[in-house]
């Protein structure tokens, strides 16, 4: 968006607009400029759709079909290593800040293990946040994105990012609360953050503060 500060982190929360279709994110913007459909990857966004006005959103997954290859070699170059993982040694136990706990890693899929976490701890609080807030999302679920924290989608689906475990439970809290106010308003108007302000007075520190996050999640965890 003009006029914020340059991106800095890897992973953030998107456009109300993200989908992810054939296992790429990526965020949609709308431009009143753009005359046709442009790609861009950078951090701290990943790959970020540029529309022009009226453009039809169904066209776009066919759009990433046929520039995949491009877009996989780009998104590899410039997001942390996806196959560091594997080579970094495992620290035997790790501690979750957002649920204040330590977790036992001797388990081999320990992704998996996280992601189990997730939906057991992650899910709940979701959910009864969205009951405190008096918003009815269609469905929460869990996945490990790259590089965002979480998305709502035009049906009301909410997904959080498994490695919200490796942030601090404002964050947490923050992630849930703004996708939460996506059902209401799927962009970031500032009818939006007056919205999510009701529900999380400091949203606009904690949206500072979340541009950094992405550095307390462990390379294994990706
Ligand atoms: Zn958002």
């Amino acid at each position: 968006m003009p006029g914020e500060d340059p991106p800095r982190a890897l992973l953030l929360i998107r456009e109300s607009m993200t989908e992810s279709r054939e296992g790429i994110d990526y965020a949609v913007r709308v431009s009143v400029r753009a005359r046709r459909v442009t790609l861009r990857i950078a951090p701290p966004e990943g790959l970020v759709v540029v529309v022009p006005r009226d453009f039809s959103r169904g066209k776009i997954p066919s759009i990433i079909e046929e520039r995949r290859t491009w877009i996989e070699k780009t998104l590899a170059r410039v997001l942390p290593d996806k196959n560091a993982g594997p080579d970094v040694p495992l620290p035997e136990r790790c501690f979750l800040p957002a649920l204040q706990t330590c977790l036992d890693l001797e388990e081999k899929d320990f992704l998996t293990r996280l992601r189990s976490i997730a939906q057991e701890r992650l899910v709940p609080w979701a959910w009864s946040l969205s009951r405190d807030a008096g918003l009815n999302p269609a469905s929460i679920s869990i996945r490990n994105q790259r590089t965002i924290w979480g998305s709502c989608n035009a049906q009301g689906r909410i997904s959080l990012n498994q490695k919200l475990l490796f942030l601090k439970p404002h964050l947490v809290r923050y992630v849930i609360l703004h996708e939460l106010c996506h059902l209401e308003y799927r962009n970031h108007s500032a009818l939006f953050w007056s919205f999510l302000e009701q529900v999380d007075p400091a949203c606009k520190a904690h949206r500072k503060e979340i541009r950094s996050a992405q550095w307390s999640v462990p390379p294994w965890a990706y």
